[in-house]
């Protein structure tokens, strides 16, 4: 491999979705780029230690998939990896303004006060309704309420979309922001009988000699999730990943994809054989694009990202009288509250709190309230902090207050969802050398991003091994980009 010239490839956004791909694409055998208009990596992975709290700005915790253990493994992360205590297991939801434990099992739910006997009669009714038949999209809400009946909609699966999307099931399609439990559906007929259907096949392959499958588990690190962009971008070269440099327009130039980039005000353009835009879509369709994409680009602006404040809130633990023994807490919108949910973080993961102290990040905004999503931080600690008086007993002031805001948090997968998909290929074929994918396209979660790393990587190279030649990269506005080192194989 001495002496080739490797096909360049260009990786826009240093979030957990640009740097997995870029890492992938470096064990390909490519020679990347990633920029970034932000002075650090992760996007909205960032963890801050500050007055002994550790803070998480976005993602607390994510679920490890097997891509995600293998990723960990690759960047020699696995000891400082962390899973939940046990009581993470255990979750609350409000109904009348009191915290009720979000039943795990069949037994469990017929003996929750979460909902009432006519409402759990609805619920084992479920195998008994016949399968959808009617063709197109079904918002979440729909589905559920189809299936199970009202109650299962208020008080479950309304909170638990909060907690996912800070969105709204009556908006989400249930095919593109739940696709296993639309194919549970479609594959059994019923949510009930696909369950039992899996469980017993986990149980079966348990049973296997040489099989193991553990159950999920939700993971932190040591040094909160931040850790894990930042050994990403280590992996990756540190002089691979350009920061502080926003990219502002896209088009093509021959064989070739041209950006013009902006660092510190200073205008220049790049090239590469191939473009991977990882960008939120209200980033990418903001930025000067061909006329010949336009149609496409309306199309992807209308994805809603909702904004989500994440206020993390440091108390002296006598000044909370709940045991916070559990995930967190979420409020149904039914319980007309402004606070969306709450983490219990330092129950979570230790090291989170100083001794004799808790720590709970409280989320606020999204589609059910976007004004609070941008609110004052003064604002949001005296609304929290009056709600949850309430919820979880708290009989004093915060001691610690830290508050992110995300104008633009996550995507909503709504009605309609795949035109999306359709209109980030037909960019695609119109460019050809752009990818336009990510978050928008292969789900939202921590794990998603991982797996979709790898997915975007190997379409990349897909493109650049295809029989038309491709030229080598070229320096436009006499602004020189050094080609790098050829590295192959290093990981
Ligand atoms: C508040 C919050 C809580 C969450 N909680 C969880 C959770 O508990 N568990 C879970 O699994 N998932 C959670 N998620 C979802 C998950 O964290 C995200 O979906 C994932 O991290 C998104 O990664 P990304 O790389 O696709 O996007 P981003 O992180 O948005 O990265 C995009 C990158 O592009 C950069 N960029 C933007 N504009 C430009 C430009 N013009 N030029 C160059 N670069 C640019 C940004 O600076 C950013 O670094 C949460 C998300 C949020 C917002």
């Amino acid at each position: 491999m001495a002496g080739a010239v490797l096909p360049r490839v260009i990786v826009c956004g240093a979030g957990l979705t640009g740097l997995t791909t870029a890492w992938h694409l470096r064990r390909l055998g490519a020679d990347v780029q990633v920029i970034e208009a932000g002075d650090v990596v992760g996007g909205v992975i960032q963890s801050s230690s500050i007055d002994g709290y550790l803070v998480e700005h976005g993602p607390n915790s994510c679920m490890l998939t097997s891509e995600l253990a293998h990723l960990v493994d690759s960047l020699a992360l696995t000891p400082m990896l962390r899973p939940a205590a046990p009581d993470a297991q255990r979750r609350f939801i409000v109904r009348n303004g009191v915290p009720i434990v979000v039943p795990t099992s069949p037994l469990a739910m017929l003996q929750s006060p979460l909902f009432s006997l006519a409402g759990k009669l609805r619920v084992l009714a479920e195998p008994f309704i016949a399968r959808r038949t009617a063709a197109g999209d079904e918002s979440v809400a729909a589905f559920v309420r189809r299936r199970l009946g009202n109650e299962p909609l208020t008080w479950a699966v309304d909170p638990f979309v909060s907690g996912v999307y800070a969105g709204d099931p009556e908006q989400l399609s249930v095919r593109h922001a739940f696709p296993r439990l639309a194919a549970l559906e479609r594959e059994h007929g019923s949510l009930l009988r696909g369950m039992i259907a899996g469980a017993r096949r986990s149980r079966a392959a348990r049973g296997q000699p040489g099989i193991t499958t553990p159950r999920a588990t939700m993971v932190s690190f040591v040094e909160g999730l931040g850790t894990l962009p930042v050994a990403l971008a280590e992996s990756i070269g540190q002089e691979r990943i350009m920061r502080s440099t926003r990219i502002t327009g896209m088009k093509q130039v021959g064989a070739m994809i041209q950006l013009t980039v902006e660092t510190h005000g200073e205008r220049r353009t790049l090239q590469a054989d191939v473009v991977i835009s990882t960008l939120p879509l209200h980033v990418l369709t903001a930025m000067q694009l061909p006329a010949a994409v336009q149609a496409d680009v309306e199309q992807l602006r209308t994805v809603h990202y909702p904004p989500v404040a994440s206020l993390a809130l440091g108390f002296r633990r006598a000044d909370v009288a709940h045991a916070l023994d559990g995930f967190g807490v979420l409020i149904p919108s039914a319980e007309r509250c402004n606070t969306l949910g709450v983490l219990f973080s330092s129950t979570l993961f230790d090291g989170r709190a100083p001794d004799d102290c808790v720590l709970l990040t409280c989320f606020l905004g999204g589609v059910r309230h976007p004004e609070l999503g941008v609110a004052s931080t003064d604002d949001l600690v005296t609304l929290v902090q009056h709600e949850l008086a309430a919820i979880l007993g708290l009989t004093g002031a915060p001691t610690f207050v830290h508050h992110t805001v995300w104008p633009r948090a996550i995507p909503q997968y709504g009605i309609g969802h795949e035109a999306n998909a359709r209109a980030a290929e037909r960019i695609e074929a119109a460019m050809p050398g752009l990818l336009v994918d990510g978050q928008f396209r292969r789900g939202v979660s921590v794990g998603d991003c991982v797996i979709a790393g790898e997915v975007i990587a190997r379409r990349a190279m897909a493109h650049m091994t295809r029989p038309s030649p491709t030229s080598i990269a070229t320096v436009a506005d006499g602004v020189a980009w050094t080609p790098q080192a050829a590295a192959v194989g290093t990981h």
